[in-house]
């Protein structure tokens, strides 16, 4: 996003159901939890049911996957200037080749490499401030970073759980408390994970007006899926287990064959394997949905007109039960990874009703 951009996303924000912020809506989100949380349970082995201790905070997970969204958009400019840019990774910001690249580690890695395709103008390439402003990382977004932070907050709760239950006489209340804070961070998690999982959290355009089908974010993750009918939550999770093995993510890690530990990697992976999909539901959006298009010739920015959303759910219903599902795996992914490498403690006794329902804003560590 440019400057003016930014400026009217920030605004947009504080409207109740502005267009840039909700990623998949209340529903959407939520549903990505509940559905990672079942999926989790179908690789629990008898000694250590994790899944079971998710599925049975599912409701409170779904709240918090809300969180980003809705509790920390309401605490004023100064959150928002450093939440916003969380929840989006603008792709063809950081690379010219968003399907293949190695992208890169660091914040600071991100901006060199944004100031050096700026300074070498690369054809079809678009700096994120057009005045020529210091390529800003918040200008191509952090989601990636963003969950490399949580995911690596959740397993060293996991791990000062495991450390505490190895003790000759753990403490109880010590037990509760670092697994009150993974299954706070898990819920936290499940939002960024579903926003990645948005091909228009993924692009520079990530609201159509550079082919003048502007006006297709909120139409596209909250319009389109509140029409659905109940029945669609069950086939967001039947092929979320299709999915559950990350087959198709694994084809945009940096392994190519097989997906590591590494929490920044498969943030990257569904980075650009979502954005693999842009395409596809841009046109889903021209065929079925627009009845005429915008204008967007000198940043006039009118909206595409488009048919309400309960006439082109047929058409729609495929592809965001096919992203809500790939988010819900990848979400179940890191979840497991996060308890694996905190040392796997035990949840089986594990019993709480903590439940932050307007949690503090998490301040990016990057
Ligand atoms: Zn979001």
């Amino acid at each position: 996003m440019n400057t003016i951009s930014k400026l009217i996303f920030i605004f947009t924000c504080f409207i109740p159901f502005g267009e840039y912020c909700y990623a998949w809506g209340e529903r959407g989100h939520h549903l990505i939890t509940r559905v990672a949380a079942r999926i989790l349970t179908l690789s629990d082995t008898k000694d250590n049911p994790i899944g079971e201790s998710f599925l049975a905070k599912e409701h409170m997970l779904g709240h918090l996957a809300n969180v980003p969204d809705i509790v920390w958009r309401s605490m004023g400019d100064a959150v928002e200037a450093q939440n916003g840019p969380t929840h989006y990774l603008d792709i063809e910001y950081i690379t010219t080749d968003p399907s293949t690249a190695v992208l890169p580690r660091t914040k600071a890695e991100m901006e060199a490499g944004m100031k050096k395709l700026c300074t070498a103008k690369p054809k079809g390439y678009k700096c994120p401030d057009e005045k020529g402003a210091e390529p800003k990382a918040d200008m191509a977004g952090t989601a990636p970073f963003r969950i490399l932070q949580i995911t690596t907050l959740i397993q060293e709760s996991f791990q000062k759980a495991a450390e505490e239950q190895k003790k000759s006489a753990p403490a109880e209340s010590q037990i509760k408390k670092h697994l009150d804070d993974a299954f706070f961070y898990a819920g936290i998690l499940s939002h960024f994970v579903g926003d990645l999982a948005n091909p228009y959290h993924t692009s520079r355009d990530y609201n159509g007006f550079d082919i003048n089908q502007g006006g297709v974010h909120a139409y596209f993750e909250s319009d389109t899926v509140n029409s659905f009918d109940l029945g669609f939550d069950m086939e967001v999770y039947t092929k979320a287990i299709e999915l559950k093995d990350l087959a198709v993510l694994i084809k945009f890690s940096e392994q190519k064959q097989k997906l590591t530990t590494d929490y920044l990697d498969i943030a990257y992976a569904q980075t650009k394997e979502s954005f693999s999909m842009l395409k596809s539901v841009q046109e889903l959006d021209l065929k079925h949905a627009v009845t005429k298009l915008g204008n967007n010739d000198k940043g006039l920015k009118i909206k595409a007109e488009r048919k309400p959303a309960d006439q082109v759910t047929a058409y729609f219903r495929p592809v965001i039960r096919d992203r809500l599902a790939q988010g819900a795996a990848t979400l179940a992914y890191l979840w497991r990874q996060a308890w694996e490498n905190g040392g796997k403690p035990n949840l089986m006794a594990y019993r709480s009703y903590d439940y932050r329902t307007t949690p503090d804003f998490i301040q990016p560590n990057f």
